[in-house]
Order: C-alpha cells, then sequence, then structure tokens
C-alpha cells in the first residue's frame, strides 16, 4: 500500500478503500467512454463525517477528486481527473426521514431514483424526474446533473424536486443549505444542483415528493413524416394542454425498438411516433386527451391508437425507454447525446443531426423529449476503430453546433462534463464564464473539486 493508501485507510475502514487495479479500472469513467483516467484511489464513506474526514485530507496534500453516484453520467462528469482520488457516494443509500404531510424525504446521496419511489408506494408519493436510467442512477447523480426525465414537461426537473442538501466543501467544512421547508432566501442549495460536483460533495437531499397520478391516459400518434409530428407538438402546446410527457421517436427509433425484444406496436410504415401521456383525476382527463387527439389529427396524423390497459401503456413506454439499449444491437458503442432547440425547429433539427450522421456513414435513431425541445440524437460506432470514433466525436461536436445556431442549449440534462466543455465558450460569452469561475472559486478556492468539468478553467 502506497502512503495515500495507508493515510485513506486510516480514514474510513479499510474495506471503504478500493485500490487495486482491477477494481479502479471500474471507476476508468462514466457512460461515455471516450474519455478514461484511471483514478489513484476509490474512497466508499458511509456518512457526512466520513466523507468531511476525507475532503480535509485531500484539500491538506492538495489532491483533487470527483464525486461518483452510479456512474450512468453521459459526458464525463464522474470520470476521476489526474492524479485524483474518487469519492463513491454508493453506500450512502439509506432514507433518512420520510414526511408524508408535507411531501417531502431527506435521503442520502447514494439513493437510487427508483428505490426512493418504490419505497414511497405505500405511501401513494414518488420522486417526480424520471430518467431513463432511474433504475440504476443515484439521486446524488441526478442534483449534480439536474437529471431530467419524459415526465419533466409537465412535473419539472431535479432543481424543482430539490428542497435543500448538505453540502462537504473541499477542505471538510459542512454546510446544511435549505431544508424541508426550501431556502427562504438566496438559493444556494439551487446553485448546487447542476454543479456536476465542481463546487464540493453532496451526502444528504431533502427532495419534494409528488402524489401518484390516480390516473393515466397515453396514447400514440403516428405520422407520415418528423415535419407533420412536430407540428402537432407545436399544436397541443398552443392549445394549453400540459402532458406529463410528449416523446417523439423517428423512423430508425421505430425499427429498432420493432426489431428488439421490446416490441411496443409501434407501426413500421410511420415516418415518427409521438407518445403522449396526460396524468390526473379520471374526471379531469376526457377533454385533454380529445384535443390532444384533434391536434394530431389536424396536423395528419396517420393513425391514433390510446393505451387500452396498464399493461398496453407499460408495453408503449418499454419501447421508448428501451431505444438506447436496443441501438446496442447496432454497434458495440453508442453516443447518447443530448442537445436542447426551439419546439418549432425540431423537425428541422432532427434532418440537420440525420445529414451529419449519414455523411459520415453512422447510422443514429433519433428520440427527443418533444415538449421541452430536447433531442437526444444516438450515434452507434465501433470504437474499436480508431477512424469510426473520431467520426462520431467529430458528429457530436456538429450536431451540438447546429442546436446553438438554431438558438438552443448543448444540453438539456445530461450536462457538460468533459464532453461539452470545448463548447462552453460558443454558448457563454466570456463574462458569463468568468462569473462561473469565480462562483467556483468561492466554493472550492484550491480547484480541488472536480476539475476541469463543466467550467473552462482558462480564459478562452
Ligand atoms: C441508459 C441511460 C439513460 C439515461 N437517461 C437519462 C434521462 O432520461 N434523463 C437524464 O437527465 N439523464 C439520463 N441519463 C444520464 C444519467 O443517468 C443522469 O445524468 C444521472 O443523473 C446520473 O446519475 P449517477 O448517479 O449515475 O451520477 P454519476 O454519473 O455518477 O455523476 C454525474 C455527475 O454528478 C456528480 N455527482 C454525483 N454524485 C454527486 C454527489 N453526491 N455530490 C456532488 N456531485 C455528484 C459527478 O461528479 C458527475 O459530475 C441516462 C444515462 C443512461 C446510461
Amino acid at each position: 500500500m502506497d502512503a495515500l493508501a495507508e493515510d485513506l485507510a486510516a480514514l474510513v475502514n479499510r474495506e471503504s478503500l478500493l485500490t487495486e487495479p482491477d477494481y479502479l479500472m471500474t471507476y476508468e469513467c462514466d457512460s461515455l467512454s471516450f474519455f478514461k483516467q484511471r483514478p489513484r484511489a476509490v474512497v466508499l464513506p458511509r456518512t457526512t463525517e466520513e466523507v468531511s474526514r476525507i475532503l480535509a485530507y485531500l484539500s491538506r496534500k492538495g489532491i483533487p477528486f470527483t464525486a461518483r453516484g452510479s456512474g450512468t453520467g453521459l459526458s464525463g462528469g464522474a470520470t476521476p481527473v489526474e492524479g485524483g482520488v474518487v469519492i463513491s457516494l454508493a453506500r450512502m443509500d439509506r432514507i433518512l426521514e420520510v414526511h408524508p404531510r408535507d411531501r417531502c424525504a431527506l435521503v442520502q446521496a447514494g439513493v437510487v431514483n427508483t428505490a426512493l419511489s418504490k419505497a414511497l408506494e405505500p405511501l401513494g408519493l414518488h420522486f417526480a424526474p424520471d430518467p431513463a436510467s432511474q433504475p440504476v442512477c443515484s439521486l446524488g447523480g441526478n442534483v449534480g446533473e439536474n437529471a431530467g426525465g419524459p415526465h419533466c414537461f409537465k412535473h419539472g426537473m431535479t432543481l424543482n424536486h430539490t428542497l435543500g442538501l448538505t453540502l462537504v466543501l473541499p477542505g471538510g467544512e459542512v454546510l446544511h443549505l435549505g431544508g424541508p421547508c426550501g431556502e427562504p432566501d438566496l438559493d444556494l442549495a439551487g446553485l448546487v444542483v447542476a454543479s456536476e460536483g465542481t463546487l464540493g460533495i453532496v451526502t444528504e437531499i431533502w427532495v419534494r415528493l409528488t402524489p401518484n397520478p390516480e390516473t393515466f391516459r397515453t396514447l400514440l400518434a403516428s405520422f407520415r413524416s418528423l415535419e407533420d409530428c412536430s407540428r402537432a407538438v407545436s399544436r397541443i402546446v398552443r392549445a394549453g394542454i400540459v402532458p406529463s410527457a410528449m416523446e417523439i421517436l423517428d423512423k430508425k427509433s421505430i425499427e429498432i425498438v420493432e426489431a428488439s425484444v421490446n416490441k411496443a406496436g409501434y407501426p413500421l410504415e410511420a415516418g415518427a411516433v409521438l407518445l403522449v401521456e396526460l396524468d390526473g383525476r379520471p374526471e379531469e382527463m376526457e377533454r385533454p386527451l380529445s384535443a390532444v387527439e384533434e391536434a394530431c389529427r389536424k396536423e395528419g396524423a396517420l393513425e391514433v391508437e390510446f393505451a387500452k390497459d396498464p399493461e398496453h401503456r407499460m408495453k408503449l413506454w418499454k419501447g421508448r425507454k428501451g431505444v438506447y439499449g436496443t441501438a446496442g444491437r447496432l454497434a458495440p458503442d453508442v453516443y447518447v447525446m443530448d442537445g436542447v432547440v426551439p419546439r418549432n425547429r425540431l423537425a428541422e433539427a432532427l434532418h440537420r443531426i440525420q445529414e451529419v450522421t449519414d455523411s459520415r456513414g453512422l447510422v443514429c435513431p433519433n428520440i427527443a423529449h418533444a415538449g421541452d425541445g430536447n433531442v437526444h440524437p444516438t450515434i452507434c460506432y465501433d470504437g474499436r476503430d480508431p477512424e469510426q470514433a473520431q467520426k462520431a466525436e467529430e458528429a457530436g461536436r456538429e450536431i451540438l453546433r447546429i442546436c446553438l445556431e438554431l438558438g438552443g442549449t448543448i444540453t438539456g440534462e445530461h450536462g457538460v462534463g468533459l464532453e461539452k466543455l470545448s463548447l462552453m465558450p460558443e454558448m457563454f460569452p466570456p463574462g458569463s464564464l468568468r462569473v462561473m469561475r469565480r462562483v467556483k472559486a468561492v466554493f472550492d478556492p484550491a480547484g480541488l473539486a472536480n476539475p476541469g468539468k463543466l467550467i473552462p478553467l482558462e480564459e478562452p
């Protein structure tokens, strides 16, 4: 054991420390495999006090660190930094308090998203943000990235469901920001949401709980073209309807879902399908549901199909939620991207994305959280072939530039991490980036918390 390992072992018990190369290899990257860096050590603390002791020690030694939840991030946020230590929150997985009447709970950061909702089921409550990775990803990671999901169009992203949190600063100081009643004034807890582990480590979170809807009504509309489908989305929003989810799948996505075990019954002849869900009280469903149907038909829907029962609803959703996994049938590697465009430019964006990938000979199924204009092109490539990997990276960069050109942003919910760092100066003016660097320096003057992620270190 080297000196660092010996010191860390004295701060936490030995079984909470990993230093063997075989174990360290599994922490080299998150779900984006373009970037890899082996950490010097991985520590798995169980309490806020342990995290505080570790950060105080690393600060004295000037060693950088990276917080890691479940490592499902798609932008390299949890990828270690050179010479750094990974602090995994995976063993901090306890639900500490539940207050059904106040609709809030206090959880440790390593609690898995669906584990919380499953535990709350008997109380008729759940945690609303529903990333497709929810059976695996942690609530700390959701806070780190401000995670969203199909149902966030109506219910809001992680930021809207975070009332407070415990943050351990680099150096070891413990801050309690907000609480069960939220943050009364300057919202420092809100500032930490989406900071990608660059301000410190979140160990506990006060989350807002949402009552389970009494009913869901789900429909699938198929269209000849992406244009018709996108116009239907705009028409639904213009009519003042707020579905809980509105998801577009393009032709390629339909084809791969229907060729997989997660067959959803999506019509193969369609150029695009729109999956719309409404939730609420049964007596409030009919009017908005028929307005959605009417909007789809007015924009030329080929067919509108309503989920007949909960099993049919699950089948329609299983197809959508399985797109990334199913894309793995097309190539050994998938690069799941994330950008945002104004809703009325969705069809244009999706066509241009197709051109970018087609011109490089890459297959790219496209799905979108249509209500938010959030596109998720899934570029399929073979990472063993350096030329293909380079093409995939280049295509990704061009796609994000298209999002900016159309008036959108380079991330909707997957964060900046390492993947989009070099595009930050194209999205933000120098003044904004300077302020971000100053904010980081207030929390982390020595620059040890996940440096080189999210905020470019130097002036361009
Ligand atoms: C198949 C698949 C589907 C996905 N679908 C969605 C989706 O629909 N919507 C969506 O938003 N995302 C989605 N993602 C991306 C990812 O799951 C989310 O970003 C998720 O929030 C990451 O959680 P995690 O626990 O895996 O975090 P990690 O990947 O471990 O970390 C993410 C970031 O948060 C930081 N972090 C983690 N824990 C803490 C902590 N305790 N304190 C401070 N910082 C911390 C890390 O340093 C890193 O920067 C998907 C990913 C996959 C693989």
